[in-house]
């Protein structure tokens, strides 16, 4: 592979910050860089938050979600269309997922269904413990009207901001500040990297407390170990938050930077057929993936024709998210919608993104769609 879909970008200053973590010997999963590498991210968030390092996106999920209080013979209500790491923790805690469909004029989370069965669920006294809605490629979901449909119900409310740190929800709000806590992902592949890592983000401060306890093996204050529940090992380790301090550095340029290389797709490939990921009013999202549709009917191609021709020239696209409740593992799961979600796999194909592509190497994207468009037009 010569172009792929997102790489890790460093910018030459983590190299200096795990310098100085080795220099004072805090090769350990916790130490300064980690207490400054969350302060920097609670601080980027607008303050008001309690950021906790762990060792990734689903760790972060994990205990989210027992902190919630999930367990057994509970539900989690949570967007179909979503990564594994998005989902998987549900299994951990064996609760039961109920799938919802994006509203397509964001591609997030349709609230108006979600409001609707929020509202026979609590007719019927069956309310979830949880909902995981996701901010899509980037994009924040409708935050004000989930946390409004969070209160109103009692519902605990975990936004899987994994993909979205640097985007905006308003102007004056970050993606990953909302809910009762946010998870983030720091993974190779997303817009800033650790190496691996991830974030749990919450605005109750017992939350954060509970995450350090429970990511450092659940010991009681005693001097031998002491244990009166079950934790995990899922601390960042001090290195690794050493290459996200050096990253926070560069994040807005990192967005920016994403942002213009979707831009620069949607000028170049828009047609009759060709769909660009929307963004409603206001939103700043991140573009951590430009998302597009191809529409075979009126293009004459499709999404996997364009995949094949650009994977012959050694270029990485995928399609979009396989949607949770069409995945052999979550067979015959609830699932309410319109399947917007559905269409959009079909259909959807995400074009390399990476924040250190070459403006040479998406010309040659570029070339390549075109191509394959006009062969069939
Ligand atoms: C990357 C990602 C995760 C998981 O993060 P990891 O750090 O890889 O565990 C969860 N949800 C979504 C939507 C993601 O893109």
């Amino acid at each position: 592979m010569r172009i792929y879909l997102s790489r890790p970008h460093m910018s030459g200053h983590e190299q200096a910050c795990v310098a100085e973590a080795f220099a004072s010997n805090f090769v350990a999963p916790l130490g300064p860089q980690l207490d400054a590498f969350e302060a920097t991210v609670a601080d980027y968030l607008g303050g008001g938050v309690h950021c906790v390092g762990l060792s990734s996106g689903s760790a972060a999920l994990h205990l989210a979600l027992r902190i919630a209080g999930v367990g057994p013979g509970d539900e989690v209500w949570i967007s179909s269309m979503t990564f594994a790491g998005g989902i998987f923790p549900v299994n951990y805690l064996g609760a039961t997922p109920r799938f919802f469909d994006l509203d397509p004029a964001s591609w997030t989370i349709d609230t108006g269904i979600l409001a609707e069965e929020l509202a026979r669920a609590a007719r019927e006294n069956r309310l979830p413990k949880a909902i995981v809605p996701t901010d899509l490629y980037g994009q924040s979901v409708d935050l004000d009207a989930l946390e409004a449909l969070a209160d109103q119900y009692g519902v605990r409310l975990v936004v899987d901001s994994a993909e979205s740190i640097g985007a905006r929800y308003r102007a004056e709000r970050m993606a990953g500040s909302g809910g009762d806590a946010a998870i983030l992902s720091f993974n190779g592949n997303k817009i800033i990297t650790t190496s691996g890592g991830g974030m749990l983000v919450t605005k109750h401060k017992d939350w954060a407390d509970q995450a350090r306890f429970l990511a450092t093996q659940a010991r009681d204050p005693a001097p031998h170990y002491e244990h009166s529940t079950y934790g995990y090992n899922y601390r960042l380790s001090n290195i690794c938050a050493a290459i996200g301090l050096g990253q926070m550095q560069v994040l807005d340029d990192r967005v920016a930077r994403r942002r213009a290389i979707f831009a620069r797709y949607k000028a170049a490939l828009s047609r009759p057929g060709i769909t660009f990921m929307p963004e409603p009013e206001g939103q700043y999202s991140t573009r951590w993936l430009t998302a597009i549709t191809i529409d075979p009917a009126q293009t004459g191609t499709d999404r996997e024709a364009i995949r094949l021709a650009l994977l012959d020239h050694q270029i990485e696209a995928r399609p979009l998210w396989k949607p949770m409740h069409m995945q052999p593992l979550y067979h015959g799961a609830p699932y309410h919608g319109r399947g917007v979600d559905e269409g959009l796999f079909e259909q959807g194909l995400c074009l390399p993104s990476g924040s250190d592509m070459t403006d040479d190497q998406q010309a040659e994207v570029i070339t390549h769609v075109t191509a394959q468009l006009d062969r069939r037009a």
